[in-house]
Formats: structure tokens, C-alpha cells, sequence
């Protein structure tokens, strides 16, 4: 059942070779398997359902995704994929849609998207569509779904709603901590990619490897493909050198800073583990710290509660053996510390856990690999 109206040219070859090389180079598999995903992607023209629900959300992940160029996202959503229901791009509305949504639950074996936190205070009733709870509709698209991918710092791990009163939840987790509310849905593979919004080639990939291989990329224990959140911004970070001189931003008015580090103007990029840095956004245009923005970690299970309020550095951290480090006094002492061997990289390092005593380990630290 085609319920859009929205339609792209159909897919070329030259289209198909694009989408396949671009995902292949982003999950850092070998190019010699591009062909194979050129095949999966032909075999599957128009098969595999794909149903995308939206939530407590903003529609920015949906957005962000429909606004991609490269890789073409909405040629494949709207031409490989059959999309089946989507609230924000389908045209059709009311007992249509639903209809729609009904049939395709049906039939079972679908792609299942979801977008935005789910609110399971006062029984759900934060978040209804059509009269239901937002919950219970997951529960009941997630029964026969083939896989989910949960798309967004919201959808994830509970985003900015988390911290209002709504107790607004990931589909698998509440900040760090599995919440086990979907355990009785049945065990299918769930793919989390955080980040507020969603970047779009990184749903592409995912979607594109589980047509070709039949599973999902390696996971770290969020849930977040290995490929694209297995690597620190500020290990990786274009002002990481000026960190380490200790040549920190305190005036954005001042020229003469432009392109210091952003770390006492709020940057979490010591926590944040994704490839924003390489990637970029807006088709490959920019990301947040080269556009003189600090990194929030919205990557994390944490985002938003603990990033809050964004422009303030408001982490002290933890050394092991060491204690408590306050940044203030190092920049005071930056001289004597380097002198010492103690360099900023190492006053201010992922590996000294993560914030506000969630309790749970860096992933990358311990390898984060799920079994
Ligand atoms: Fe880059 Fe932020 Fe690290 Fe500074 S603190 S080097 S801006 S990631």
C-alpha cells in the first residue's frame, strides 16, 4: 500500500553505485564487498518494509534524514524501502494511515524506525496518537518487527524529554540503565544512533548492511554501531592542539581566540564518542565545533540532563590515584603541569569515567563490545 504522494526519480545505477560505495566506506568494510551490496540493494527494490514512528520528538531526525543529499536517503526510502508510515513525510492521514500501519504489522517482518522518547508516566498518556498511548503502539509495532533501529538522542536513551516530567525513555534504556520495559517484545536486534538529530548516513549504513548481510554492524554495549561511535571527538578533535597548550576560549568577541579550544565554554567532546570530525553534517558541510560550538555530547545516554546548561563547563574530573582535578587551577598551573609530564590531555581524559556517577564505565574504555 502506497500511502505517499512524495516521490523521487527512480534509482539509477549510477544511484545505486553511490549509496553502495558510500555505505560500504562508512561501515569500513573492504570496497570488494560493494558489489555485493549493489546486489542486496537491487534484490530488495521496493521489498523491505520500513515503518517509522514519531514520539515525544521535534520531527528533526525525520527532517534531517529527508533533507540528506548524499547519500541519496530519500531514494531509498522512498524507492528501495517501502516505507509504509512515517507521520511527518506520508501524505495520507486518519483511518488511511492507519490502515496502512495495521496491514503492515500484519504481514510482519518489517524495518522498524522509531524517532523520539516514549513518556511512560501517568501510563503513557504524555504521548498519544490516535488516541493510544505512544508506548503501547511501540509494543505493538515492535512484536513483529525484524529489527529496530532507534534514530536520535530521544529515541534512544530518552533525549531532552528525559528531563522533564514525563519519564521519558529510550526503547531500550533510560540514560545509561536498561529499563527493560519492551523485555516482553522478544529479542531482535536493536540499533541506537544517538545524536540530536539524527545523521542520516548513518540509518543509510545500517539499512543498507542489514539488506545485504541480514544482521546488524558490531554494537557497543548502548547499542551504537561500533563504525561510528567507537572514537572520541576530543582525541580526534582540529583544536585538540590548542587544548593541550592550554590555549582555552573564554571570549567569543575576542579574534584573536577564534579557533581556541572550546572546553571552558562548555565543550564535552572528552565524552562524547562518535566521528562527527570526519563525517560532518549538512551533506558534509561542517559540525558543531568547527562552526565555533562546543561539542554537547548528544551522542551520550547522558544528553541532555547532564550537558546542562551548555556553555558552562561544569565538570571537574576524576583521576585515577589522583582525585578530583579542578581545570581553573590547572590553567593556572598549566607550565608546572606540563613540566611535570601531567599533559591537559591526560588532566581531562575519557578514561576517567563517565559524569555525574551514572555508574557505568566509558564504552570505548572496556572495549564496550556487546556479546
Ligand atoms: Fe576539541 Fe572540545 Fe577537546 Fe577542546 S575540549 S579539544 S574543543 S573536543
Amino acid at each position: 500500500m502506497d500511502i505517499f504522494e512524495l516521490r523521487t526519480p527512480e534509482l539509477t545505477r549510477r544511484d545505486f553505485l553511490k549509496v553502495a560505495s558510500a555505505a560500504v566506506a562508512l561501515l569500513g568494510l573492504s570496497q570488494a564487498l560493494t558489489p555485493k551490496v549493489v546486489k542486496a540493494l537491487e534484490e530488495s527494490l521496493g521489498k523491505p518494509a520500513v515503518v517509522w514512528l514519531e514520539g515525544q520528538d521535534c520531527a528533526g531526525c525525520v527532517e534531517s534524514f529527508l533533507n540528506s543529499l548524499e547519500p541519496p536517503a530519500t531514494s531509498i526510502l522512498l524507492d528501495t524501502i517501502s516505507l509504509r508510515y512515517n507521520e511527518t513525510a506520508m501524505a495520507a492521514s486518519g483511518h488511511q494511515a492507519e490502515d496502512a500501519l495495521a496491514k503492515t504489522i500484519e504481514e510482519g517482518g518489517y524495518i522498524l524506525v522509531i524517532e523520539g522518547a516514549i513518556p511512560l508516566a501517568e501510563d503513557g498518556l504524555f504521548c498519544t496518537i490516535g488516541g493510544k498511548p505512544f508506548k503501547d503502539i511501540v509494543r505493538e509495532t515492535a512484536k513483529n518487527a525484524a529489527a529496530i533501529v532507534c534514530v536520535g538522542s530521544c529515541a534512544t536513551y530518552g533525549g531532552i524529554p528525559r528531563s522533564g516530567p514525563t519519564d521519558a525513555v529510550g526503547y531500550l534504556f533510560r540514560g545509561t540503565q536498561k529499563h527493560h520495559y519492551y523485555d516482553d517484545v522478544g529479542n531482535k536486534p536493536v540499533i541506537n544512533l544517538p545524536t540530536c538529530p539524527l545523521h542520516c548516513e548513518r540509518l543509510v549504513a545500517v539499512i543498507v548492511h542489514y539488506l545485504t548481510f541480514g544482521t546488524v554492524p558490531e554494537l557497543d554495549k548502548f547499542h551504537r554501531p561500533v563504525a561510528f561511535y567507537g572514537e572520541n571527538q576530543h582525541e580526534n578533535c582540529e583544536r585538540r592542539g590548542h587544548f593541550d597548550a592550554g590555549r582555552f576560549l573564554t571570549d567569543w568577541g575576542d579574534p584573536s581566540q577564534q579557533g581556541w579550544c572550546l572546553y571552558l565554554k562548555g565543550c564535552k567532546g572528552p565524552w562524547a564518542n562518535q566521528d562527527c570530525w570526519k563525517r560532518l553534517w549538512n551533506n558534509r558541510t561542517n559540525y558543531c565545533i568547527k562552526a565555533n560550538h562546543p561539542c554537547v555530547a548528544c551522542s551520550e545516554p547522558e544528553f541532555y540532563e547532564s550537558v546542562s546548561p551548555m556553555y558552562e563547563r561544569q565538570f571537574d574530573t576524576e583521576l585515577p590515584g589522583i582525585g578530583r582535578v579542578d581545570i581553573d587551577k590547572v590553567m593556572a598551573t598549566v607550565g608546572g603541569a606540563v613540566a611535570a609530564g601531567v599533559g591537559l590531555d591526560m588532566l581531562v581524559s575519557r578514561a576517567t569515567g563517565r559524569w555525574k556517577g551514572d555508574g557505568e564505565e566509558s564504552a570505548k574504555k572496556d572495549g564496550g563490545k556487546e556479546s
